[in-house]
């Protein structure tokens, strides 16, 4: 156990130590009464730009546990860590066979971990390949190449995630982000993770965590099979048995569906075996790009060089009197805007950094909130939706994998321009392009309220020369396969839809605590060998 104390303020450039010290300060208590302290958790308050500094809270563990609780019940900045993650339940009964997850993203590594981890021995289908041939496969795409269509940015090992910015912010609150955080470090991602308010590994140190993780599931007797997509399965009295794949067919005595939101055949698959699914909405829209120094500008003022801020990072949203928002989402600080696509003749943005966020441009998605009004009420047609602005982006840049984009200037005088100061980063090259006829008249409207109403808030924003390049449409799952409150699918018994593909996740941290979710599940039901 321990207290934290919370709502300590510092100047940018102060030391942990004096820190830790001006907390116990505030509570009253010495410092040879604490056995262990340190910094909780800090975040960057620049609200003000007259007066930036940080909020820390601040963590320590006393010798006499009973002080700890009378601080809590007395001092309102002062509360229990309530990290505590609980141990799973393990099923005794007779051994049922092996557990199979399909899909080696986040929510299906750190489930899959946690198996491992507790006796069993799961089995991992993943289409695409380790990362090392992986970013191969990407690096040929970006400069020129033919399009993977199995091993690229949505899908490998990793997952989605892996090219990108590691950020590991979520909304969700649940002890078992702690753990994947904590995870995250025992397997080489920097300590500071686990006390940043907005952490984020980077797409370069990500890589060697997600090598060591795999490692630790094969020494844990786990088995992966990379470039391996699960195509169909068998059932037996209303449960999955077998698994056909690419590469031959599998028993499996439960199975962990975590195959992220670009799984589009997989859908199909499992529409066409009745799965129960259903509609569900996402966001569409473009990746704006900015000159970092701008960023950093606008948030911090005349503190825009200070070594001790970090690089400038911001989320902004807008809602019409309608109800129809637009949001800023994945904001990718000294990043690139990285070619995407999983699909032939498709365009798809997305964004990365390396952990040092030290490149010269800042992007962000700027995604307008999509549903069944713009693409209909049938499970799939929100995935044929997102397919079908892919394919037009193709067609509108030339078909040659470049991406249809403007200048900010040029999308609002609706005359198309990629005169610049800033270089955009899309390693396939742009093409200047209209974006009246790739999305409707809503979208197209909603991202001009959109940009107009950010330009009052940040001064970037106002930049007619930053750069739109589109589209953004893999922002998160545009169905949801049902499960029940066991996390288990109401059409199989057997089947346990996890992560973002199945709906139940937005981002690395949230699938990876679905993960864990799912495992704690399985093992109730099913034991280990
Ligand atoms: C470029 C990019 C940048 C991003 N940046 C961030 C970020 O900074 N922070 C953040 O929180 N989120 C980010 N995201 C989103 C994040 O990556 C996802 O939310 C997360 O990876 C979802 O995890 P998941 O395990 O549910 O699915 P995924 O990560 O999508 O993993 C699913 C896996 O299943 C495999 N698969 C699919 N179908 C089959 C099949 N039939 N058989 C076998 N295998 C299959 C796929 O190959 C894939 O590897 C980013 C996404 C992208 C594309």
């Amino acid at each position: 156990m321990a207290v934290i104390i919370t709502n300590i303020k510092s100047s940018v450039d102060e030391e942990a130590e004096s820190i830790v010290k001006k907390a116990l300060k505030k509570i009253s208590v010495r410092e040879d009464e604490v056995k262990k302290s340190g910094i909780y958790k800090s975040s960057l308050d620049a609200r003000k730009q007259s007066d930036i500094h940080f909020v820390h809270s601040v963590y320590a563990e006393l010798e006499n546990t009973s002080t700890e609780k009378k601080l809590c019940e007395k001092i309102s900045f002062c509360q229990y860590i309530d990290s505590e993650v609980k141990s799973p339940v393990i099923c005794r009964d007779e051994y049922k066979g092996r557990v199979a997850v399909i899909g080696f993203g986040p929510a299906g590594l750190f489930c899959a971990l946690v198996l491992s981890e507790n006796g069993y021995k799961p089995i991992v289908f993943e289409r695409g390949e380790p990362v090392d041939d992986r970013a191969r496969s990407v690096d040929g795409f970006w400069n020129g190449g033919s399009l993977n269509i199995n091993s690229n940015v949505q899908f490998g090992e990793g997952g989605a995630g892996t090219f990108s910015d590691g950020k590991l912010t979520t909304r969700i609150k649940d002890p078992f982000c702690r753990y994947v955080l904590n995870s995250f470090v025992e397997f080489g991602a920097p300590e500071e993770i686990l006390t940043k308010a907005k952490p984020h590994i980077g797409t370069d140190k990500l890589r060697s965590v997600i090598k060591n993780m795999r490692e630790k599931i094969i020494e844990n007797g786990g088995e992966i099979h990379f470039n391996t997509t699960v195509t169909d399965f068998e059932t037996k009295n209303g449960k999955i048995c077998r698994l056909k794949t690419s590469e031959g067919s599998f028993d499996a005595a439960a199975v962990v569906l975590a195959v992220g939101n670009s799984a589009r055949d997989t859908f199909e698959m499992l529409f066409s075996k009745n799965i129960m699914m259903q509609p569900k909405p996402f966001s569409v829209g473009v990746r704006i790009e900015h000159l970092q120094e701008d960023v950093n500008e606008s948030l911090y003022g005349t503190f825009k060089n200070n070594p001790f801020l970090p690089p400038g990072e911001y989320q902004l949203s807008y809602r019409d009197r309608e109800g129809n928002g637009v949001y800023t989402f994945c904001m990718c600080p000294g990043g690139m805007v990285v070619p995407s696509a999983s699909e032939e003749n498709t365009v798809v943005t997305n964004g990365m950094s390396e952990f040092a966020r030290d490149g010269k441009n800042a992007n962000s998605a700027v995604a307008v909130s999509v549903s069944e009004k713009d693409f209909g009420s049938s499970p799939l047609d929100g995935m044929y939706f997102a397919r079908e602005l892919e394919r037009k982006a193709f067609e509108l840049a030339g078909k040659n994998y470049k991406a249809p984009a403007t200048t900010v200037g040029g999308f609002m005088d609706n005359r198309p321009s990629l005169d610049s100061c800033i270089t955009p980063t899309f390693a396939r090259g742009l093409s200047e392009c209209s974006f009246n006829s790739l999305f409707s008249k809503r979208i197209n409207s909603m991202l001009s309220a959109g940009l107009n109403d950010f330009g009052r808030k940040m001064k970037c924003f106002k930049k007619r020369d930053a750069v739109m390049t589109a589209p953004e449409t893999r922002t998160s799952a545009p169905l949801r396969i049902l499960r029940n409150e066991n996390l288990v699918s109401p059409s199989l018994s057997n089947l346990y839809p996890c992560g973002e593909g199945a709906g139940y996740a937005g981002g690395i941290t949230s699938a990876a605590v679905d993960g864990i979710k799912t495992a704690y599940r399985i093992m109730e039901c099913y034991s280990p060998e």
